[in-house]
């Protein structure tokens, strides 16, 4: 029987959500399967007093132009919010306000050449604007040669070390210099350091998502996890699913590399199979805590303090208000790590003890009597290792096997992963296959003379 060409969609994060818009706009039958029993991927949430709320903070910065754009068509743009937001270090037992540049002309444990160093080696990261010229660059010694030996060991480092831990010096100068214009130019027409939410949080902007793709005639099937690709041919024909097979003519996968590595190993040539594997990955675990009281007035706390088992304190209530989850605090303790980490291996009931002496430490008037409840939340692929010359791993969005689509995390680039590249990606991807689909559907459904 002749048929309208399928894509299927695997993983109903922002960039398969995405990706299953443009196919539904057009017209095009699209199935969407996702293991999760919710939508949003990384961005997804669970529920505070009532309310959804990011199992790993998510915010957004002002020039985050991609979200923008997709809430607007979407008739939401009112639910877009912007706000003011504090910035700290938190270093040698003191916390730093570090929001403005005259933040950083008071940040003592620099001299005050440092200092100086520390401005303008923001402002000369924002000025470079061909990233080819850092490919070849590690961050560090981009760093220390921007600003000094000094500069690096007491900001960039620890942060660095924090973040990509045994990996910390592979990183890329691309990659920090991407960190250092984002963060720098997400500011308020004042210049103040301003960020960007959704209300009711980013599982909401994905329902919103998930509703269009079905309300335009998608498939969305949640708890579905894909088993393995049919490829005839060289060509996919659809995918394994615990109850059968569902056949497609196209398949997009949105996962981490190492999962697509899996699905397509039996099918694909095994030189392009181990490229995707060469993508190393770290973990990330949230430990998010809902407190009686605030820990500070800082929403993003750096931790430049080796001693910590986290990189980051985000108090989110300095952020989006405490009334949105009953007047509770929310913090989250933030760690990347690699997944073999004695911390991301640990059970959730001692995740907590282990982390609470660590707090006490840095706010010392607090106590365990200030938390109401306690969460903790673990991600296997959070972070793309993104080392020198990155661009040569990047594998592209076609693959050896006809019909099957790339579109993740780990090929954004020279921009780091982030809701609004995976928007931005997810779209494109869409309209790419979907022009295939409508190309091919003209093939089956148009006699040809
Ligand atoms: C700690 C942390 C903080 C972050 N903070 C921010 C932030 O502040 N702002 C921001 O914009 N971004 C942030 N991000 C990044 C952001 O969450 C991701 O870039 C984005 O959500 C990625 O979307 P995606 O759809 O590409 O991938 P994912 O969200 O990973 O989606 C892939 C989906 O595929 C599904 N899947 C996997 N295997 C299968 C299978 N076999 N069958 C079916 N489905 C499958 C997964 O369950 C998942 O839902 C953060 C990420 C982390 C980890």
């Amino acid at each position: 029987m002749q048929h309208a060409p399928r894509t299927i969609v695997i993983g109903a994060g922002f960039t398969g959500l995405c990706a299953a818009l443009e196919l539904a706009r057009r017209g095009l039958p699209v199935t969407v399967l996702e293991s999760e029993p919710d939508v949003g991927g990384l961005a997804g949430s669970f529920e505070v007093n009532g309310e959804r709320l990011e199992r790993f903070y998510h915010h957004w910065f002002t020039n985050d132009r991609h979200v923008g754009d997709l809430v607007e068509e979407l008739g939401e743009r009112d639910r877009i919010v912007y706000r003011p937001t504090r910035t700290g270090m938190y270093f040698a037992n003191r916390i730093f306000r570090l929001s403005s540049p005259s933040d950083v002309l008071k940040f003592t444990p620099l001299s005050f050449a440092d200092r100086v160093r520390l401005g303008l080696l923001a402002l000369r990261a924002r000025a470079v604007k061909d990233w080819r010229a850092l490919e070849g660059e590690t961050a560090e010694e981009w760093l220390i040669r921007l600003g000094g030996e000094r500069v690096y060991q007491v900001v960039w480092q620890p942060l660095l070390e924090g973040k990509f831990g045994p990996y910390a010096s592979q990183v890329s100068a691309v990659w920090f210099w991407n960190k250092l214009k984002l963060r720098g130019g997400s500011r308020g027409s004042n210049g103040a350091e301003m960020l960007a939410y959704y209300r009711g949080g980013f599982a909401a902007l994905a329902d919103r998502l998930a509703e269009e793709v079905t309300a335009l005639g998608g498939d969305l099937r949640l708890s579905t996890p894909v088993r393995g690709l049919v490829v005839e041919d060289g060509s996919v024909r659809g995918v394994e699913i615990d109850d059968g097979v569902i056949d497609a003519d196209a398949v997009i996968a949105t996962p981490a590399l190492p999962i697509v590595a899996d699905l397509a190993a039996p099918h694909a040539p095994e030189e392009w199979v181990a490229s995707l594997r060469r993508i190393e990955y770290l973990a990330n675990i949230c430990i998010v805590l809902e407190l009686d009281r605030s820990l500070s007035d800082t929403y993003w706390l750096n931790v430049n303090d080796p001693g910590f088992p986290f990189v980051g304190v985000i108090e989110h209530t300095n952020f989006e208000p405490a009334a949105t989850y009953g007047n509770r605090r929310i913090v989250y303790l933030s760690k990347y790590l690699p997944e073999t980490a004695e911390l991301f291996r640990m059970p959730d009931e001692q995740v907590l003890d282990y982390c609470i002496p660590h707090l006490q430490r840095m706010f010392p008037t607090f106590g365990r009597e200030w938390v109401l409840g306690a969460h903790v939340w673990r991600a296997r692929y959070s972070q793309p290792i993104v080392g020198r010359h990155y661009s040569r791993l990047i594998p592209s969005t076609a693959t050896p096997i006809a019909g099957l689509f790339l579109s993740t995390m780990a090929q954004i680039y020279p921009e780091d992963r982030g809701t609004n590249y995976a928007i931005r990606d997810g779209r494109r991807i869409g309209i790419t296959v979907a022009a295939a689909m409508q190309r091919l559907g003209q093939e089956i459904l148009v006699p040809t003379r």
